[in-house]
């Protein structure tokens, strides 16, 4: 069974990363959707578990994908399914740089450890969680950028980050 593992802090989980996501279950059996604690982005918006709760609502009509969390290494927690390829999006040069350093980084920990690139798609490319989280803080609307289901709770946070 081939298992795709698609890491990001999704903070919050957006269309891009959703395009992404739905694409890799259209190649692989299994999608695990890993909702990483990222210590280079200290400050998130959301709890893990508020992560966690919004992707699983936003992923539920993927029945191969499933949501889950991790603290640790990202090479570490592939290591519990063999044989399992890391998915990510690509969106410009900026990323691309990005993530091969990490995939370098992730050799040296588990060197049987693949990544596989699905570029963004045009509409998204744009697209990323911060963009999403300031225009959420200055009261924008969010159609188009991050599920239908998770608009009223981004906008809800972005209320209480605003009267902080
Ligand atoms: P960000 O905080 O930059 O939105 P994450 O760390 O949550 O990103 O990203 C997880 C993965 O999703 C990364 O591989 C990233 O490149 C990918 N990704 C994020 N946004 C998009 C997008 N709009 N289109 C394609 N891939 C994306």
């Amino acid at each position: 069974m081939s298992i795709a593992i698609c890491p990001g802090s999704f903070d919050p989980i957006t269309l891009g990363h959703l395009n992404i996501v739905r694409r890799t279950s259209r190649i692989f059996d299994e999608v695990v959707v890993c909702i990483m604690h990222n210590a280079m982005k200290p400050n998130p918006m959301f709890t893990m578990e508020e992560k966690v709760e919004m992707a699983r609502l936003v992923t539920r009509r993927y029945p191969n994908v499933r949501v889950d969390w991790s603290d640790g290494l990202l090479a570490e927690y592939v290591k519990q399914y063999p044989g399992a390829v890391i998915v990510k999006g690509l969106r410009a040069a900026s990323d691309f740089e990005y993530e091969f350093q990490m995939n370098l980084i992730n050799k040296k920990v588990n060197p049987e450890l693949e990544t596989m690139f699905l570029t963004s798609s045009e509409k998204y490319t744009f697209l990323s969680s911060s963009v999403v989280r300031e225009m959420a803080f200055y009261g924008a609307d969010l159609t188009g950028l991050v599920p239908e289901e998770i608009k009223d709770e981004i906008m809800e946070k972005a209320k209480h980050w605003r009267a902080k």
